[in-house]
């Protein structure tokens, strides 16, 4: 499961933010999540209790905000929101895709609280 080292990164991005605010606790991070980034969102909500356990991110939210998938078709240029990376294109049922959004997988935000 890669969700784990994906969820450290995160964890590590927002532990150090904390530190140089000198902040006591974390409350909640918000990561922006392409629909085909590849993570599944269980299992990165199951890595986040994992790796906040005995940190200041413990009890902390992780709020994962899902980025539609959006291509351009290389093809005849039109613009759509495939479910699939690779379904043809509705216009011309060319498979050429672009990718214009959906691939995103960083951090947005991150709440602390201070002591
Ligand atoms: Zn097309």
């Amino acid at each position: 499961m890669h969700e784990f080292s994906i969820v450290q990164s995160i964890a590590e991005i927002a532990l150090e933010t904390a530190r140089n605010n000198g902040a006591g606790q974390i409350s909640s991070v918000e990561v922006e999540v392409g629909q085909s980034a590849g993570v599944v969102r269980d299992a990165m909500e199951f890595a986040w209790e994992a790796a906040g356990r005995g940190t200041l991110l413990e009890g902390a939210s992780l709020v994962l905000k899902e980025i539609p998938l959006v291509v351009r078709c290389r093809n005849c240029q039109k613009t759509f929101h495939p479910d699939e990376l690779f379904d043809p294109c509705p216009a011309c049922g060319d498979i050429n895709p672009e990718i214009i959004s959906g691939k995103e997988l960083r951090v947005v935000a991150i709440e602390v609280k201070y002591k």
